[in-house]
């Protein structure tokens, strides 16, 4: 299972509603952290989630609503005691800048702070999931984040039984993909069926983009930046951003299963309008809300 949990929904600038973007994904005991904006830590506590189980930040952009929270999540977390280290993942170039926000005052912190550059391709790997990182269309050099389960490989029971498939013999098969079992040469593929592993993909701050649609193919959820509506798509286009209609089309472009819009103008205190322009053109679309949790 893997919960996301949104910290916080509004773009550029807060509103009493919503806080700057951040979202946690927590998966196999570990918190990854999207984003950091100004007040995240306070948003951890306010929706239960354990900041020391943060193994990695990943920051989108070095615009301060996506990373000014480090400065003092890293501070807290060094009050608290934290033992492990913290990796901090930030477009390649960008590391001196985040280094500054964690030492510009010499604070004492106790665990390593890791920062490195990312550029396109797979920046984390876990035992069963990976992190991709894939370029975005913003005013300053921006990567959107795909967090992917591994496929997951099933033997069919009645055929392995049937072939007196035992003990050590389902890790050598899945290893070398075929097997010589009664002087026949069995393939992998043919007693086994593959389980989709859960894709989520975070794009945010960016115009709507071909990459984004192919990242996104087939998705279980896309989270989508929808800083305006399609009234102020001249706005939208001038900052880089994208209006709610168009995060939608990419959406079902491709054929994501969920979409959930966040990063929204603060102008926007009643969010209905676009949520309705969006679902015009993707059914399946929510309006994300601070402290809005999901499993999937
Ligand atoms: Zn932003
Ligand atoms: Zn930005």
């Amino acid at each position: 299972m893997i919960d996301i949990t949104f910290l916080g929904t509004a773009g550029s600038a807060p509103t009493k509603e919503r806080a700057m973007p951040a979202v946690a994904i927590e998966y196999d005991g570990n918190v990854f952290l999207f984003d950091c904006s100004e007040g995240t830590q306070r948003q951890l506590m306010e929706y239960s989630i354990n900041p020391f189980k943060i193994k990695a930040i990943f920051i989108t952009h070095l615009h301060g609503d996506h990373v000014i929270g480090v400065a003092g999540l890293v501070r807290t977390l060094a009050l608290l005691n934290r033992v492990e280290p913290l990796y901090i993942y930030v477009p390649e170039g960008e590391e001196k800048k985040v280094n500054l926000l964690i030492t510009f005052d010499n604070a004492l912190i106790n665990y390593k702070v890791v920062i490195k550059g990312i550029r396109t391709g797979t920046i984390f790997k876990g035992k069963t999931f990976m992190i991709n990182a894939f370029r975005l269309e913003h005013s300053i050099k921006t990567y959107g984040f795909l967090f992917k389960e591994n496929d997951k490989l099933h033997f069919i029971k009645e055929k392995s039984l049937a072939l007196g498939l035992k003990g050590e013999m389902f890790s050598k098969f899945s290893k070398t993909g075929t097997m010589l079992i009664n002087g026949k040469r069995i393939k992998l593929k043919d007693v086994t069926t593959i389980e989709k592993g859960k894709k989520i993909v975070y794009a945010t701050d960016t115009r709507p983009t071909k990459n984004t649609v192919l990242t996104s193919a087939n998705a279980d959820l896309l989270i989508h930046e929808a800083t305006y509506s399609d009234v102020l798509k001249d706005l939208a286009v001038q900052r880089k951003h994208s209006t709610a209609k168009e995060a939608a089309t990419v959406a079902k472009k491709a054929k994501v299963k969920i979409l959930i819009l966040f990063h929204l103008s603060s102008r926007y205190a009643d969010a209905e309008p676009l949520l309705k322009e969006a679902k015009s053109v993707f059914k399946d679309t929510s309006i994300a809300y601070d402290g809005l949790k999901l499993s999937i």
